[in-house]
């Protein structure tokens, strides 16, 4: 019997979950492509970032993770364009034919209009900016110890990472650890105290689609873990080490970009219905306007909850949207009619430092302290593909509690901008 052919284009959240529930159905043959031969666990990378983990940790390959699924065929390419008019997709200067297509590509981090911004410094979207993000704090650092110019030596201990969200948040909770719990005793050139680590945010507030308390909390803990918080100060100048807001100028040699995604320049190449933030109009049942059978789900896709309110960026609304496109592309294979997605709110959560994060579970419960902490820890370490995986990170994350100190500080400097 001839199979089904579907291409899933992004192996991110949205792609993983449609390629599973895909692969459990003998009539379809999976073909899922990536630009990477990995899946990247976005919520950790911040860890990465500030050496807790080690890439493999959360990045398993996507091969490892289908070895057992007969009917689906890994690809690692790019995909450049679409042909949906001869149901094809290039892949690599390749078509690559399907019956349906589900398009899964996420996102990339938004500057906002300012392209130049972009060059000059990283955001934390996928594992090369972790790593060059971890690579540039831990040479400062090595720089910091020999170096004799005073204002030099305050530009190289100074971090600062512009979005108050929980990516800014997380990453600089975790700077704050490295900082008081992991380095001392390792450097004689500067104090530990000398290294500043600065979260600016331009609304009032830190993690705005939060509840205020949970907010304010998250900025106590932070202040308390010797993080400065600036508020209420959009960023209006960016370059490589130097930024500037209304009411000063910060000198960092690392910076990094926390701001909030948009879609992917790809997208207005081959979509008729794109948003301002370059994210796909979709129909409620995920597929894109003209083309009966292509789907698009996660990052890339722009549709509202029952609220009229956009449906966040998270993993779960991916999740959840990958797994309603492979039932509606069942649905079309059986003769049936496509189904509409509605979105289970679980709600979010953000972790600050040890025992201590928030949680607004269901979006209704608010919970923070060791609770929220407990929940995260729960929820992450389940999240994480592979019993492998989450064996390794479980031990790692009990050393770094017991105030054993990690060891992923290898500096590569491969990852050192030009
Ligand atoms: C630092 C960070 C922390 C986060 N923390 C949380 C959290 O704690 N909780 C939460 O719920 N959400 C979190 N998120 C958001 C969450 O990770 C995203 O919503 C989710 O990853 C979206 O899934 P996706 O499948 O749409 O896209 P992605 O996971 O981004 O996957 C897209 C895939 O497409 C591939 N790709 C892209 N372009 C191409 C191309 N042209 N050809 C082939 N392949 C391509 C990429 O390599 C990638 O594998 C976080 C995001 C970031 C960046």
């Amino acid at each position: 019997v001839k199979k089904t052919k579907v291409v899933v284009v992004g192996g991110g959240f949205a792609g993983l979950a449609a390629t599973m529930k895909l692969a459990k159905d003998e009539r379809v043959e999976v073909t899922l492509v990536d630009k990477n031969n990995y899946h990247t666990f976005q919520p950790l990378l911040y860890q990465v970032a500030t050496t807790g983990l080690e890439p493999g940790e959360v990045c398993p390959t996507l091969r490892a993770i289908f070895r057992e699924k007969d009917n689906v065929n890994v690809l690692m390419g790019e995909m450049e364009g679409l042909e949906a008019e001869n149901s094809s997709v290039v892949v690599d200067g390749e078509k690559l034919e399907y019956d349906y297509l589900m398009l899964a590509i996420g996102g990339r981090t938004t500057y906002f209009g300012n392209e130049s911004w972009r060059a000059a410094v990283p955001g934390l979207k996928g594992l090369q900016d972790a790593l060059e993000i971890r690579t540039r704090f831990l040479n400062a650092l090595e720089q910091a110890e020999t170096e004799t110019d005073e204002k030099r030596k305050r530009e190289l201990l100074t971090v600062a990472i512009v979005g108050g969200g929980p990516t800014g948040v997380e990453l600089a909770g975790a700077l704050a650890e490295l900082k008081n719990h992991v380095l001392q005793e390792q450097y004689s050139g500067f104090c530990l105290e000398d290294i500043r680590i600065v979260l600016i945010e331009a609304l009032p507030r830190l993690l705005p689609p939060m509840p205020e308390g949970l907010g304010n909390y998250t900025k106590e803990t932070l202040e308390e873990m010797g993080v400065e918080v600036i508020l209420e100060e959009p960023v209006s100048e960016l370059e490589e080490r130097r930024l500037v807001t209304e009411e000063r100028e910060i000198r960092a040699e690392t910076i990094v970009w926390a701001a909030g995604i948009e879609g992917r320049p790809l997208v207005q190449k081959f979509c008729q219905y794109t948003t301002k933030k370059g994210t796909v109009e979709v129909l409620s049942d995920l597929r894109m306007p003209p083309h009966p059978n292509v789907f698009c789900a996660g990052d890339m896709v722009h549709l509202k909850d029952e609220d009229g309110d956009p449906l966040p960026g998270l993993a779960p609304v991916a999740q959840q949207q990958g797994s309603c496109v492979a039932d509606n592309i069942l649905a079309l294979i059986e003769g049936e009619n496509t189904k509409s997605f509605h979105y289970f709110d679980k709600g979010s959560m953000a972790v600050i430092g040890r025992s201590r994060a928030v949680a607004n579970v269901f979006s209704k419960i608010s919970l923070k302290g060791p609770l929220a902490w407990l929940a995260w820890l729960f929820v992450h370490l389940l999240s994480l593909l592979g019993f492998r995986n989450r064996a390794v990170v479980l031990v790692r994350w009990f050393w770094s509690y017991m105030g054993w100190r990690h060891s992923a500080r290898v500096l590569n400097p491969a990852y050192l901008p030009e």
